[in-house]
């Protein structure tokens, strides 16, 4: 099926008299005739549901949902994109070991890389995505376990060249992990471009309505973790905890990486949506394709206003033909690049702050990517944790706003800009 119907029913086939909508099963537990069934399924030698800390039916349906979307072989579903990165990386990498990532990511990332997972003995090296193939080669050492990039970069909006990326990863035998948040599979699917593992903040377009706070896994079943065996022995050596189970060998190259998410991550983590929003996150992919084509032609159509205003400094959206990553966005992101628009006010961060408080449509909110227009700056909120040399590592500069375009009529949104920035 083509994109915007499997937006629609990829995942779930309802049978004779079953419910149309994907049912919400609301239970912790799920029962057997013998403690040998569920047994069973605790070896992973058959599967089923026996606890929704691991597993249940609604987020899977919602998760092969988004599976069909990126072209996946397999996916997960977790409670937030937090949870996302974190697993993405900690299913493959250990105390000792060492990331290559892209340091024009989201500020929570970033933190959660360089500060809480370094703490727990992984180190990332950070690289600006637009450095050569040789300077990306550099970061490299022998314990490297992954690189990580985001395909539009948040709040930076920077656009990842995919291809160098991969090619890069892959001539140093490791997976490249894109956080496809900004661009939705709708926007650019990372695996045709040589991405192993697509993560998500769910939190944003495809739940798009700011109901449900959410994270995706998707594996891609490219990446042949047996050929590197040294570098992943946590998926080609038996796993104690689950009575010698190699997931490579039981589940296949297609499968392996995210049973071993779910099957030891999950259950010691337990970073498991609520079955209520899973449905609702698959409940926002049914008008991904609308929302999105909205967004991204609102998007640019601010952008181009902004441009033209002279208490504007400058514009950052790809979608402009004067942007830096134009040609990578029309290489990559073809139908649009995404709602988001980041620009500064002239004068600065205290302009900034003004402009904002002048809005009266768009809503201050820590959020971007929803029906609703928001905006926030960075540099006071999600990103207040960096020192200046950080924020402009990633991309961000003080007087950076970011403008989350939503679906409402583009006059009413330039009109409410327009009587903010007069207010400057
Ligand atoms: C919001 C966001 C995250 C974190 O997701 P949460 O759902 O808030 O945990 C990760 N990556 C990107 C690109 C994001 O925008």
């Amino acid at each position: 099926m083509k994109f915007d119907t499997d937006c629609l029913h990829a995942g779930y086939r309802p049978g004779n008299g079953e419910p149309r909508n994907i049912p919400i099963i609301q239970s912790t537990t799920f029962r057997y005739d013998t403690g040998e069934d569920m047994g069973r399924l605790f070896d992973l030698e058959a599967s089923g549901y026996f606890y929704t800390r691991l597993q249940n039916p609604t987020n899977d349906t919602v998760a092969a949902r988004i599976c069909a979307l990126e072209g996946g072989s397999a996916a997960m579903l977790l409670s937030s994109g937090q949870a996302a990165s974190f697993f993405s990386i900690f299913n493959i990498a250990s105390a000792g070991d060492h990331v290559v990532c892209s340091s024009a990511i989201y500020g929570g990332t970033y933190n959660l890389f360089a500060v809480t997972m370094k703490r727990m003995g992984i180190e990332f090296t950070f690289v600006d995505p637009d450095c050569t193939e040789g300077e990306l080669a550099a970061a490299f050492r022998p314990n490297t376990k992954a690189l990580f990039g985001e395909t539009i970069a948040n709040p930076a909006l920077t656009v990842l060249d995919i291809e160098k990326f991969a090619r890069v990863a892959h001539s140093h035998g490791v997976p490249l992990i894109v956080d496809n948040t900004f661009a939705t599979p709708w926007g650019c699917r990372p695996f045709e471009w040589g991405a192993d593992i697509v993560i998500h903040s769910t939190t944003k377009y495809l739940d798009g309505h700011a109901a449900a706070v959410g994270g995706a896994i998707v594996d891609s079943g490219n990446f042949d973790w047996e050929a590197h065996a040294d570098k992943y022995p946590g998926l080609t050596t038996p796993d104690d905890s689950y009575h010698g189970v190699t997931y490579t060998e039981r589940f296949g190259r297609g499968g392996a990486y995210i049973t071993k998410a779910v099957a030891q991550l999950m259950r010691d983590f337990g970073s498991t949506p609520a079955p209520m929003n899973s449905f609702l996150l698959g409940l926002g992919i049914e008008t991904l394709p609308l929302r999105m084509a909205r967004h991204c032609s609102n998007a640019l159509t601010l952008a181009k206003y902004l441009q033209n205003s002279p208490k504007v400094a400058w514009v950052r959206y790809a979608g402009l033909p004067e942007d830096k990553y134009h040609a990578l966005a029309e290489k990559y992101l073809p139908k649009g690049a995404c709602g988001v628009v980041s620009f500064g006010v002239r004068g600065g961060r205290a302009a900034a702050e003004r402009f904002m408080a002048g809005l009266k449509l768009a809503s201050i909110a820590t959020h971007v990517a929803d029906a609703k227009t928001c905006v926030l700056h960075p540099a006071s909120a999600t990103h207040r944790q960096m020192n200046d040399a950080e924020l402009k590592a990633a991309g961000v500069s003080p007087d950076l706003v970011r403008f989350s375009v939503g679906l409402e009529d583009p006059e009413d949104l330039i009109a409410d800009i327009k009587q903010a920035l007069e207010r400057v």
